[in-house]
């Protein structure tokens, strides 16, 4: 199927590896021009040098979303680039590991603007762009806040926050019919996942213990699963679709646990 994003400009946040980075190989390949943030410039110039040598127009900036003026410089530099903004991606963030018997209030403060502050930040300032587009947004959340974790307050807050924003957001812009959507991934091997995985004493062990929960084939979700459906939502063949939060996760939220 042609999702129809030919020359689309998406933007993601975090595009440059994990999720985000197979979020910005999905659009490529449906001929998109994905837009790609993160801080690390190897990477993120590794993933541009790739994309160039297949012939795939692409464009990396190299930012931390968390420091001051930095949302407003990506936009500045995208409109700037190619005119125009299709579709944003806000995806970026990190499980942090601040509890409420673990943490304090300055950690969790942090790690609630760390995870939360550049969703908005980065929405707002291409609203103006996608006003004219009639473009979408759709926001990276995370299992954690419908079905919590324990000990990573700032995270689950911030998870469920961009839940509720995607359902604001989508009611504050039906006017300009622009789609506000979520993904809830739930357990999907990446970078960020490794090293969280890596924290406990036998990791192995643990992933067992994780992926036998997982009613669909007792596995984790594909990073390119996650990516595809994200395609799919951004592009017009999702064009009355809005507000909506989405959990490819093999049926591990929403499924009867006899059932694993
Ligand atoms: P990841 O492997 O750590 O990748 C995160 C990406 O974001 C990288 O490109 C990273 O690049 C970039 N990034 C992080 N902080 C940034 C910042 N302050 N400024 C600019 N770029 C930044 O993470 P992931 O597992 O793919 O997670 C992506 C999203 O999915 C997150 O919102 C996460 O909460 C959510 N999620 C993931 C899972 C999972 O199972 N993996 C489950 C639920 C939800 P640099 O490091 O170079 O900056």
């Amino acid at each position: 199927m042609d999702l129809g994003l030919k020359d689309k400009v998406i933007l993601i946040t975090g595009g440059t590896k994990g999720i985000g980075g197979a979020i910005s190989k999905a659009v490529a390949r449906e001929n998109a021009i994905p837009v790609f943030v993160g801080r690390g410039e190897a990477s993120g110039n590794e993933m541009l040098e790739t994309f160039k040598a297949n012939g795939i127009n692409a464009h990396f900036i190299q930012a931390n979303l968390n420091e001051e003026g930095q949302c407003k410089r990506i936009v500045d530099e995208v409109l700037e680039t190619f005119g125009k903004i299709d579709a944003l991606v806000n995806n970026a963030g990190a499980n942090d590991s601040v509890g409420l018997e673990a943490g304090n209030p300055k950690k969790f403060a942090n790690s609630v603007f760390n995870n939360l502050n550049h969703y908005y930040e980065m929405a707002h300032y291409c609203l103006p762009a996608l006003k004219k587009s009639k473009g979408n947004i759709l926001n990276i959340s995370s299992k954690v806040a419908l079905v919590g974790q324990g000990g990573t307050s700032g995270y689950a807050a911030s998870k469920g926050a961009q839940l509720s924003l995607t359902r604001e957001w989508a009611a504050e812009l039906l006017p300009y019919n622009i789609r506000v959507n979520a993904i809830l991934p739930a357990e999907v091997m990446t970078p960020l996942y490794k090293s969280w995985l890596d924290s406990f004493d036998d990791p192995e062990e643990k992933l067992k213990n994780i992926t036998r929960n997982i009613p669909m084939g007792n596995r984790m979700t594909s990073d390119t699963e996650i990516a595809d459906l994200a395609a799919f939502i951004l592009s017009e063949k999702s064009g009355h679709t809005t507000a909506q939060w989405f959990s490819p996760d093999g049926g591990y939220v929403h499924l009867d646990r006899s059932l694993t």
